[in-house]
């Protein structure tokens, strides 16, 4: 009998699951995605001085799943014990059976770098805005230095050499999880580009164009970025399955990437409870998990565990330049801003 795979999610996880399942005589998939497309965020910060680069970095999802359901709507709760769920669509609400759920709802980040419940053309406009408004701003502000503040900046400082960009970071050194290296390189390059950092300071307020920190610095900005994290989505939990959430918000899974009281529920990407960096690597290795495991519980095989392993990892400081680390070592220059490239490439031919 063909089985009914739901898959909350059309970013890296859920759009591979879907993909995988899609061609799959044995499983019918319905993929679930409060927007329509397939987006490449991590070329997104490129986008934003370059928005003629958006096409190539996103797909309408029904371009790519040729045999599957695909609801644009937002799920809202999840009833395990009946196997449903219920999707908020077009304004009504909709209950949708299962056999098995995989929950890739991911995780928010601010505007302009992700966005939900919309459609693909509105996407272009938003960009396109955001793209009019950094051209005609004169003081950049960019709120954290982590590896998103890192990439912001870089493209910044190299495609608008006549902007003054700023980094407000509350801690003492730029990506304070990646290496030494790394963080010494990025300031260097970033300062050398006239990017001004500020260090243990936070953005406490903003009147206006006018933001403030912890210590009273005021910052004239004509546009901030705000690059201090992710947000889990995580609302449609909070019903039934509220216990399986960790005190950050993220699903718990185990090893096999299922939620624990329930075989037939999965989680994969920046949404599961797995301790490593939430990464699009990351978010597509556990979805190949997710899809052999799947495959193993209708064969009634043993099931395959998420080891994490170390991946590389590559930051981009404008075009021709970046970092790339792998365990202990970290290359600098134009090779790692080369690889960044290419990764993209060969992710899109995916599709
Ligand atoms: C600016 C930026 C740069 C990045 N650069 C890199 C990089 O260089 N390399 C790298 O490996 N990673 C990078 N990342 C991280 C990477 O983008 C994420 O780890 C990855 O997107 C996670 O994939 P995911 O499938 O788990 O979730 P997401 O990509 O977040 O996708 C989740 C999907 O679920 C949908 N959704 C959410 N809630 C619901 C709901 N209730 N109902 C229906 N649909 C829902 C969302 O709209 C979205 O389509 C970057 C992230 C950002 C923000």
């Amino acid at each position: 009998m063909v089985k009914k795979i739901v898959v909350i999610g059309g970013g890296f996880a859920g759009s591979h699951i879907s993909r995988k399942f899609d061609k799959d005589k044995d499983f019918q998939v319905t993929l679930v995605d409060n927007k329509d497309y397939f987006e490449f965020t991590p070329s997104i910060v490129k986008v934003l001085s370059a928005p003629e680069h958006l096409k190539k970095i996103q797909k309408y999802h029904k371009d790519y799943l040729k045999n599957s359901e695909i609801i644009i709507g937002d799920l809202t709760d999840i009833i395990p014990d009946n196997k449903e769920i219920e999707v908020k669509h077009e304004s009504k609400t909709k209950k949708i059976k299962y056999d098995y759920l995989v929950i890739c709802s991911g995780s928010t980040y601010s505007q302009p770098f992700k966005e939900k419940n919309l459609v693909l053309p509105v996407r272009g406009e938003h960009l396109l805005e955001f793209n009019k408004i950094l051209e005609d701003s004169k003081n950049v502000l960019i709120v954290g230095g982590g590896l998103v503040g890192v990439e912001i900046a870089g493209e910044i400082s190299q495609n608008y050499k006549d902007k003054e960009v700023t980094i407000v970071h509350s801690n003492e050194v730029l990506m304070e999880r990646m290496s030494v290296k790394s963080q010494v390189y990025s300031k260097k390059v970033l300062e050398k580009r006239n990017v001004k950092i500020l260090f243990k300071e936070k953005v406490v307020k903003n009147n206006k164009e006018i933001y403030i920190t912890d210590k009273g610095t005021k910052i004239k900005s004509d546009i901030c970025f705000i690059c201090t994290g992710i947000i889990p989505n995580y609302e449609f939990m909070k019903k039934h399955l509220d216990k399986s959430l960790d005190k950050r918000d993220l699903i718990i899974v185990n090893e096999n990437l299922q939620i624990n009281d329930f075989k037939n529920i999965f989680s994969a990407g920046d949404i599961n409870s797995i301790a490593e960096e939430k990464t699009a690597q990351n978010a597509e290795m556990q979805a190949k998990i997710v899809v052999k495991n799947i495959k193993r519980v209708e064969k009634n095989k043993e099931l395959k565990k998420y080891v994490s392993t170390p991946k590389i990892m590559v930051i981009s400081i404008g075009k021709y330049n970046g970092i790339m680390m792998y365990k202990n070592y970290t290359i600098t220059g134009i090779i790692p801003a080369f690889v960044k490239w290419f990764v993209e490439k060969k992710e899109m031919m995916k599709f």
